[in-house]
């Protein structure tokens, strides 16, 4: 039977595409994500044009709407990443991807856990990268589960289901 593809933030998969030009790689993870899809990797930053290395990022403000920031200069990229958001969920229909896994706690690909800063730089609360932000707006079906304890049996084949699930709903 043929594997279904999923995007997997890049980092975790072992490419070097964070700030500081290093990576996540989760290689149990990726191990077990491999048995069952085709890896698609997906790196918001990078590909929206932020080159490898680049400053630091992180969100700031509003705890729902918060901007995408460089913590030095405080150069906003919001914007950048918003429009590359919208061209690359049009994509990834295209493509037939049927889920997402996702880095935990950075400020484009946290699902839950991306801190956010209040302009003096202290921690207000943790909610949604923006690039999935962007993405649940223009793909809201679309199954997405953060990496931090996903290698656990029940997660992973709950992940596994929601992934069958969307496909089922896909005209191929
Ligand atoms: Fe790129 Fe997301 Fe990994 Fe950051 S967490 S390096 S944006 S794939």
């Amino acid at each position: 039977m043929k594997k279904l593809s999923v995007g997997v933030s890049a980092c975790l998969l072992g490419k070097k595409v964070r700030y500081d030009g290093g990576h996540k790689l989760d290689q149990e993870l990726v191990s077990k994500l491999k048995r069952s899809f085709v890896l698609v990797p997906v790196c918001p930053e990078y590909e929206a044009g932020l080159g490898v290395p680049r400053e630091a990022m992180r969100l700031v403000g509003d705890s729902v709407r918060p901007k995408l920031c460089t913590t030095d200069t405080e150069q906003d990229l919001t914007g950048q990443l918003d429009e590359w958001c919208e061209t690359r969920s049009r994509e990834f229909v295209e493509e037939k991807l049927c889920g997402l896994v996702l880095k935990s706690r950075s400020p484009s690909c946290g699902l839950t856990s991306a801190e956010i800063h209040s302009p003096e730089g202290v921690v207000q609360s943790v909610g949604r990268g923006l690039f999935v932000r962007a993405l649940m707006e223009q793909i809201p079906e679309l199954p997405l589960v953060e990496s931090d304890g996903l290698s656990a049996l029940e997660p992973f084949e709950k992940f596994v289901a929601m992934v069958g699930k969307y496909s089922a709903g896909i005209a191929y």
